[in-house]
């Protein structure tokens, strides 16, 4: 079969947090070392992505808005990588059929760079233009072609929310990029980009949130788990701020935090949570790759190795943080 056959289609485009979530992650794969997002009214009428990654070759723009045409997967024995990194090629071509888009890219290699314009899929503009050294995406108006999608969207700040809740999670995930993150022309998120963990998390979660925390880092049956976890008495009547990452993707993981209920047990009040910002290293093949690459949510093939990690991890961590 076709690798294209062979991954589920899906749909990509959800929501303004959805585009900003696909445009920044292929501004990762791009190697960016500084990422730009502004949003104006949630999102809905204005996006704007901006890197200093490898930038996009004049010829291969075009084909970039193809469905299915990833430039990232070349074999059937990379789907494991798609299904769990998100690969699939379907992201612009999605955001391109349901909005006014503009891209202005220049490839390094290259001497001027592009300017294209795709409204409703439709291309409407193609032509040179002076740019610097990477890739920036301005996506406006939203569904404007798709009113049954419109009626969906909540109010712009719902969606605001919502892709500020991205942006943390892309900031805590990857402290060696420096992201700066602009909403409604205030600037709200700066982050160093120095690979230092703490700063990103000082960044989102403020100075005193920072202070307490106690790290984390401990490898048990093949899975290394990096980060910190609040102190039990700074526990939080809920579990918004524990934050997992499988192999620096954020994910929604039942398993791990189990694990850390489990290991608070007794030193955390009942119906209280630490916070966490808990990295899991660990080889692809672990992860279920059945999971939809645009679902956060995580299963495992074996859910144990994962529980025991982060189970010990924290149990070590709160023990060394007594001495
Ligand atoms: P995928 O990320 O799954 O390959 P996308 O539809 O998200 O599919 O992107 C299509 C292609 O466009 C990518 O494979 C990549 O070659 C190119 N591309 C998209 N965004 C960028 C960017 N910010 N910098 C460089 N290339 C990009
Ligand atoms: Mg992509």
């Amino acid at each position: 079969k076709h690798v294209a056959e062979l991954i589920a289609a899906g749909e990509v485009v959800e929501r303004p947090s959805s585009v900003i979530k696909e445009l920044v992650e292929n501004s990762i794969d791009a190697g960016a070392t500084a990422i730009t997002v502004e949003i104006k009214n949630g999102g809905v009428t204005f996006m704007r992505v901006s890197d200093n990654g490898c930038g996009i070759l004049k010829e291969d723009i075009r084909p970039a808005f193809i469905r299915h045409a990833t430039s990232k997967v070349k074999e059937e024995d990379d789907l494991d990588a798609i299904a769990t990194l998100g690969f699939r090629g379907e992201a612009l071509a999605s955001v391109a059929s349901v909005s006014h888009l503009e891209l202005i890219t220049k490839a390094r290699e290259e001497e001027i760079g592009t300017r294209y314009l795709i409204e409703g899929g439709e291309e409407v503009l193609f032509e040179d233009a002076g740019c610097p050294d990477g890739t920036t995406f301005i996506i406006r108006d939203l569904f404007y072609n798709v009113p049954a999608r419109m009626k969906f969207l909540k109010t712009d700040m719902a969606e605001g929310n919502a892709v500020s809740n991205v942006i943390d999670k892309i900031a805590l995930s990857h402290p060696e990029i420096a992201l700066t993150y602009i909403k409604d022309s205030k600037n709200v998120l700066r982050t160093a980009g120095d690979g230092k963990l703490l700063s990103a998390i000082y960044a989102v979660y403020g100075r005193d949130f920072t202070r307490k925390l106690i790290p984390v880092d401990y490898t048990l049956g093949g899975v290394h788990v990096t980060g910190f976890i609040s102190s039990p008495e700074n526990a939080r009547p809920n579990r918004n701020m524990q934050n997992f990452f499988i192999n620096h993707r954020f994910v929604i993981c039942k398993a791990a935090m189990a694990a850390i209920s489990e290991a608070c047990k007794g030193t955390v009040m009942v119906g209280k949570f630490p916070s966490c910002v808990l990295n899991l290293d660990m080889s692809f093949n672990a992860v279920d790759v059945n999971v939809h690459p645009t679902k956060l949510e995580v299963r495992f093939v074996n859910e144990r190795p994962v529980f025991d990690a982060v189970y010990h991890a924290v149990k070590t961590a709160l023990m060394n943080s007594e001495k």
